[in-house]
């Protein structure tokens, strides 16, 4: 998460103070004030033949645990975009969108607070293939689900399978 010390419009060093009934950072000259945002990230729970798609998180956070295809969107793509571009990247799948199932807010230490649009996808086609951000990717029965790392996948998967 960004922390500004000087003003990124005008330069002026920052100064510290309640704003909006919290404390934060503002430029005494032009008013900026540096709010703190979650980021913005999605996750995609796709089921076939009564199966959950997980991925071995190859990265922090959450290294070396189970969880569906997620990451962070980038600019220049809609949130359903990014979580196509997520299941195909960890997991070779291709889907389309079937709906929202939620949205959550998880505290990571790397990170920080990250809001998490977790959709229900559909697969139609692709190859099984763990990508190069996944240790492996595979389909897990409901009771061979491996234990997640976090809640709100956890939680999503309850919605629905
Ligand atoms: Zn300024």
């Amino acid at each position: 998460m960004r922390d500004y010390k000087f003003c990124p419009l005008c330069g002026t060093p920052l100064q510290s103070g309640i704003i909006d009934g919290k404390r934060r950072g503002y430029c005494p000259q032009c008013g900026f004030v540096a709010y703190k945002n979650p980021i913005p990230s999605v996750g995609a729970i796709a089921i076939r033949d009564r199966k959950v798609l997980l991925v071995k998180r190859g990265k922090d956070p959450g290294r070396g645990s189970w969880a569906p295809p997620s990451g962070f969107v980038e600019s220049g793509e809609t949130p359903e975009d990014a979580c196509l571009r997520e299941l195909k990247e960890e997991t070779g799948m291709e889907g389309v969108i079937k709906g929202l199932i939620g949205v959550y807010l998880e505290r990571t230490k790397i990170y920080g607070e990250v809001l998490v649009i977790i959709y229900l996808v559909e697969i139609t086609g692709g190859e099984l293939k763990a990508g190069d951000d996944a240790d492996d990717t595979r389909f897990f029965h409901k009771g061979d689900q491996p234990k997640l790392h976090f809640s709100c996948f956890r939680r999503a998967i309850e919605e629905v399978f």
